[in-house]
C-alpha cells in the first residue's frame, strides 16, 4: 500500500515542479527526493514479518513478490484487520 502510494504521487509531484520551475534541473531535487522515499518504502515493505511464521513477508530468497499473502506460510496480508 505504502510502496504504491509512492509510486502514485511521483507523477502529480513531478509536473507539479516541472510547471513551477520550469527547467528539468530544477525538478531533480524533488526527483531525488521521491527516489530515497521510494528506496526506504521499498526497504520497509520487504523487511516486514509474517507475524505466525517470522519470516520476510515479501521475500522469499533473494525473490522480493509483492503478493496479498505471506510467501512461507500463505497468510493473507490483512489476517491481523479481518481478526479485529
Ligand atoms: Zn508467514
Amino acid at each position: 500500500m505504502c510502496l504504491w502510494g509512492v509510486l502514485i504521487v511521483y507523477l502529480p509531484a513531478m509536473w507539479a515542479t516541472q510547471k513551477i520551475t520550469h527547467s528539468f534541473s530544477g525538478s531533480m531535487p524533488v526527483f531525488f527526493l521521491w527516489f530515497a522515499l521510494l528506496l526506504w518504502a521499498m526497504a520497509y515493505s520487504a523487511t516486514a514479518r509474517c507475524p505466525r511464521c517470522k519470516n520476510y513477508f515479501h521475500m522469499h530468497g533473494m525473490m522480493l513478490l509483492y503478493l496479498r499473502k505471506c510467501l512461507h506460510c500463505q497468510l493473507p496480508i490483512n489476517a491481523d484487520k479481518a481478526s479485529r
